[in-house]
């Protein structure tokens, strides 16, 4: 498995993703998306919201504001319970979880050896003196508070008064928008259980301890569904959903032996849920959880009817009651999928003696789809045929045209970040003095480096069903060329 600075450096080199205000010194656990990685996350949001929303009859979107009423976070129990216990330390001023203060190695001055300082692993005693941490882990000198519960919500202030009435906070999740517009949703498109509402959306969370690159940050970008469904029918359509998102993510390339499910214990659930699954990576740092499916029961209707005032309620036609539906929430990240696609699709390997790094993306995943290349960039007709290629491709997919260096160099920057097909014009595609031209042009795959030969005036149509995965079939029924530079 490749290790996590290895993507880190391929995503500031290539273009994906920059350390926000890298100029000043950079934003603690805080990035920016370059453009290749904007491509790449539009492309999982995209590919989401096709399978989640346009492809089901029973699901609609929504897009909520980031800033909400605050007795929403009253109500969804975040003001009161979304906190972590932490610690501060008296000299340095640095804060710690209270419960992690002895995951990670230590300052220590030790007594045994004139005070010289050490790093001491992992919650282990000095092996000169055998203490063990009392204080601040970071420092090493300053002793540290009690524990005080510390809420991860941003708070802000709407308005241009800063005080207790305008306090605000940056929503901690997107899913109470989708909760608060229950009836707005239901009565507007007159909706029939079981259905869900997706949405795709920013959340803030003030993470003490961010980290591992842009899968734990402050600032994330969540895909999340709220399926709504009848009292009695939540356990068959949470395990139905537990199954479809498992897929979902093996369908776009994760490969399965990287992929896996971990049922929540007990004592780790919320106390309104009745079960929850969390499906997971194994990232370069471990497995760690891309998307949690939860059976959140009717907990989050009930608050907010009981906080509103308002009856969040579905009438049976049936049974002529009114049932407040359970729902199944499959949350996931799209910074997280973006990191988890990136890490899979990492391939370093030797072609001919030399390495070559790719990126295995699926097509409709890589943030380029077609590199057009001139084999020689000071023949003018192979140029200007190259130029006019790429902008009739443009049309249909992301493309680009690239000269600026020998054809094999260009290949392997495709390959780099997961462009999966080239198209080459050659002289034999425009002709010269002595013969005219084929009108032809060489399609390379990027994985198989296998290359086909193909007309100008079906190059369009070729692409679109190699774009549909066929490789293997569409190739086969083609010229081969003679194998060029690979
Ligand atoms: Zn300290
Ligand atoms: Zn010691």
């Amino acid at each position: 498995m490749v290790d996590l600075d290895t993507i880190v450096s391929l995503c500031k080199r290539r273009g994906f993703i920059f350390q926000s205000s890298e100029i000043y010194g950079g934003t603690g656990s805080c990035w920016d998306y370059g453009p290749l990685g904007v491509e790449l996350k539009s492309n999982i949001k995209r590919v989401w919201w096709r399978d989640s929303v346009q492809l089901r009859p029973d699901m609609v979107g929504l897009d909520a504001s980031i800033l909400m009423h605050p007795t929403v976070w009253k109500a969804s129990g975040h003001l009161d319970h979304f906190t972590d216990p932490m610690v501060d330390c008296k000299a340095c001023h640095r804060r710690f979880r209270a419960d992690k203060l002895d995951e990670g190695e230590w300052v220590h001055y030790c007594p045994a050896t004139k005070g010289n300082k050490f790093m001491v692993p992992d919650g282990e005693p000095c092996k000169h003196c055998s203490a063990r941490r009392t204080l601040c882990p970071s420092c090493g000198k300053g002793n540290l508070t009690e524990a005080r519960q510390f809420n991860l919500m941003f708070k802000t202030f709407m308005g241009p008064v800063e005080d207790d009435a305008a306090v605000t906070y940056l929503r901690p999740e997107t899913a109470q928008g989708i909760f608060v517009n229950f009836d707005n949703v239901l009565q507007s498109m007159r909706l029939k259980l079981p259905f869900g509402v997706a949405q795709i959306g920013k959340a803030f969370r003030n993470e003490i301890t961010p980290g591992n690159f842009t899968f734990r940050t402050r600032e994330f970008e969540q895909m999340e569904i709220e399926y709504f469904v009848m009292p009695g029918t939540d356990e068959e359509w949470h395990q139905q959903w537990i199954d479809e998102r498992f897929a979902w993510y093996q369908k776009y390339g994760i490969r399965k032996e990287n992929i896996r499910l971990r049922e929540h214990a007990k004592d780790e659930l919320a106390f309104y849920a009745k079960r929850c699954v969390d499906i997971e990576y194994l990232f370069p740092m471990g497995w760690s959880e891309l998307e949690g499916i939860a059976n959140r029961t009717d907990y989050d209707l009930k608050r907010h009817s009981e906080f509103s005032g308002k009856a969040l309620e579905y009438f049976d036609e049936e049974s002529k009651q009114k049932v407040i539906p359970y729902v199944i929430e499959p949350s996931g990240g799209v910074d997280r999928s973006a990191l988890a696609f990136l890490v899979d699709a990492y391939h370093q390997e030797e072609v001919r003696g030399e390495k070559r790094v790719v990126l295995r993306l699926h097509p409709e995943l890589a943030p380029i789809k077609i590199a057009v290349l001139p084999l020689l960039k000071k023949n003018s007709r192979i140029v200007e045929t190259a130029r006019r290629i790429c902008a009739d491709l443009r049309k249909h997919w992301v493309s680009v045209y690239d000269d600026t260096a020998s054809i094999g160099r260009l290949y392997r920057r495709q390959d780099e970040i997961g462009t999966p097909f080239c198209v080459t014009v050659d002289v034999q595609t425009v002709g010269d003095a002595d013969a005219p031209g084929d009108e032809k042009v060489t399609i390379r795959e990027r994985d198989s480096m296998e290359q086909v030969r193909v007309s100008v005036s079906t190059l369009r149509e070729t692409i679109a069903q190699l774009m549909a995965g066929n490789w293997a079939e569409v190739a086969t029924q083609l010229p081969h060329p003679e194998m060029g530079e690979g």
